[in-house]
Formats: C-alpha cells, structure tokens, sequence
C-alpha cells in the first residue's frame, strides 16, 4: 500500500451487506495471491476446466458458461450485439433495466420499450401482447432490479415470449440480465428456454468485481454468426470457440480466475440448490422483520408479496428518520447497508442478503438496525 493511501481496517466478516458487490470470502480471497501464470498454457485450461461443471450448475444448463473479464455490464452489450438483429423489447422497471434498454440503442438497434414504475414487475400478458405484431427480434429483462428489489416473473416471461414466437413464426430471443439472482436462486436457463443469461462476479457468486459470466442458448450461437459488428471482446463465436478448450479469447484476470477456482469448489460443496434455499431463508427473514417490526419506524417493503427478490431487500421509510441517515448510523457501527438507489435515495434502503451471508449473521445487522431506529 503506498503512504498516502489511508484504509480502515478491514471489518470482521459479516458487516458488509451492500447489494453488490458483496462480501468475498477470506479463502477466496486468499487465492489470488498466487502466481500470475500464462492463460494459454494447461495451468489455466485446468482451472477454468474445473469450473465448468459448477457454473454450469449454477446457470442450470448443459451448455458451455463463457467468463469475460469485464463487469456484468460488458455482458449486457454482448448480449445485445450478438443477440438482437434490429429491434428489441425492452422491459424496463428500475436503473439496470433502463441500462439494458440504453444499450440496445448505443448498439445501433431500434428499441421498444415496456416500462412500468419502479418497484412493479412486468406483466407476461403485455410482454406478449406487445410481441404479436412480430417487430421485435429480441427481448432484454432484469430478472432481479437490485436497484428496487423486484423478482420480475421471468420463467411466465419466456412462456409469454414462446408463444408470441409460435403465433408470429418470427424467432424471438429472450436476453436475460440475471446479475443479483443467477448463484442466488435457481434460474433455468435451459428449461425456462433462456437464449442468454449472465451474471457478474460481485453479486449473489460472491466473487470480487472484475468477471461477467454468460450462457448462451443454440439459437442464439446460430444467430450471433449472421451479425456482423459483433466486436471483439464480446463475441460470444470466439468465446465459444476458447470454451472448448477451457480458455478465453482474450488475457483473462488471472487473479479472479483463481478466486473464482476457489468460490466454484465452495460452491459445489454447499450445492446450488442448497445455496439457493439459504438465500431465501435470507429473504424471508427480512420480509418478516421488516413487518413484524418495522411499522413501528415507519418501514414497509417496497415491493410486492410474489415479487420480492431473494437477494436484495428494498426497504421504504416514512418515518422520522431518513432513509441516508439510518445508512450513516449503521456505517458509524461498522455495518454496511444500500442507500436507496437513485431516486429512491431519500426514501429507501437496501439490504443486500447476498453472496456467502448467513441467516444468523442476518439477524445480528437487524439486531444493529435496531438499535440505530431507537
Ligand atoms: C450490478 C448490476 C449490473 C451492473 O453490473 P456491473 O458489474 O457494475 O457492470 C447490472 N444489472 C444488475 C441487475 C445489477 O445488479
């Protein structure tokens, strides 16, 4: 560390439960001290080989997972630049779903958009209605809106997709921002028939930022090969080509793929589907202190019952204290809390319940909560 770099220490593990990025594990962190080695040698193709089969895990697919070393948003432009042929629908309801929209615009695409207000999701009977006209090639969702704390109904969503697909007979792909709920529920991209989906490092995988991960659907390969200005750094053709042999196209973050080596056998080890359970032991927890005791400060959840992320809570205040302060006085504690995001800085919080968090140190930040609301 250079002299003129003043750092706290470090907090005990535990304390950090912002919605991304989150709390990296001390084992994981400790993994990338090791050597910088070459990324075309049989070091690194037996590390992103042993990988493999845990991402594949987590996106639930048998298709290949590509790592990028970019952050989720890099993704989130190779989704549409390989994926969208001149128009997408946009669903938007919140900040990163206005950011998807936004790109397929900067990628040169036309786009429409579906917005509803922040904190609501999206209705799979409009998503359909708004598809028969047949215009669209392409449609881009947040699964999770970190930013509100809304579970958009993403496996209705891709019925909803199909069978506007089937009436019109034009193929339709559907692009899937999966960033705060991949590795922190189940999210099929084979059965729900996702054609991508991706995820960053930072968020319910619990990585450092630095890595983007993404699957892709066979028809999606088969289109992106008739694009032309796909770029380079997130064409998923060579993605797919380096997956092969368990490399990227391009000089990975050694360092992270270390981490993520070491994350992917903590992974295995718990099981996805037993991580998935914890996140909602996670959730369910915070609903229910948020309603049991939050009335009496004037705290409510922000979004509705059947669609509130498993990863992020989105608390609203109407009390006497506001929302940036209570943040602050946890800060001061050593706890580390969302702002509201935005425009809902003045009149929300977030807890993020993410990554490698437990329910018991769950309940020791609402046990701190408490004592900051008086
Ligand atoms: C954090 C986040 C992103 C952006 O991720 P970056 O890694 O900062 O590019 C996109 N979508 C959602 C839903 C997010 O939570």
């Amino acid at each position: 560390m250079t002299e003129n770099v003043h750092l706290p220490a470090p907090a005990e593990f535990g304390r950090f439960f912002l919605p991304g990025p989150t709390e990296v594990h001390p084992d994981v962190l400790a993994a990338m001290t090791r050597p910088v080695i070459g990324h075309r040698g049989s070091e690194m193709s037996a590390l992103l080989g042993a990988c493999d089969p845990v991402l594949r895990a987590i996106f639930r697919t048998s298709r290949p997972v590509y790592v990028a070393s970019s952050s989720a948003t890099g993704l989130m432009e190779g989704a549409i630049r390989n994926g969208v042929r001149t128009r997408a629908l946009s669903l938007v309801n919140g900040a990163f779903s206005a950011r998807f929209r936004d790109l397929v615009d900067d990628c040169g695409r036309d786009v429409e958009m579906y917005d509803v207000e922040f904190g609501r999701a999206h209705d799979p009977e409009e998503v359909y209605t708004r598809l028969r006209d047949g215009k669209c090639d392409a449609v881009t969702v947040v699964h999770s809106e970190t930013s509100t704390g809304v579970l958009n109904p993403l496996s209705d969503i891709a019925e909803a997709v199909r069978r506007a697909e089937a009436e019109t007979g034009e193929e339709i792909l559907l692009l899937v921002d999966g960033v705060t709920s991949v590795g922190g529920m189940l999210v099929e991209a084979e059965a729900w028939g996702l054609d991508f989906l991706l995820t960053g490092s930072q968020k319910a995988v619990a990585l450092p930022p630095g890595l983007a991960f993404g699957t892709a659907s066979e028809r999606m390969m088969a289109r992106a090969a008739t694009l032309r200005g796909r770029g380079q750094y997130f064409d998923l053709i060579e993605f797919d080509a380096y997956a092969k042999k368990h490399q990227t196209p391009t000089t990975p973050a050694v360092s992270l793929i270390y981490a993520l080596a070491e994350q992917c056998a903590r992974i295995g080890a718990e099981g996805v589907e037993a991580r998935a359970r914890r996140h909602w032991d996670m959730a369910e927890r915070t609903w229910q202190w948020v309603q049991e005791r939050g009335p009496r400060w004037g705290l409510s959840l922000f979004a509705a019952e059947g669609y509130r992320s498993p990863t992020v809570t989105t608390i609203a205040v109407d009390g006497a204290m506001p929302a940036t302060r209570i943040s602050g006085e946890m800060t001061a504690r050593g706890w580390t809390l969302g702002t509201g995001y935005g425009t809902l800085k003045d009149t929300t919080f977030r807890i993020g319940h993410m990554g490698d968090h437990t329910v018991d140190e769950l309940n020791l930040l609402l046990a701190a909560l408490e004592e900051v609301l008086g």
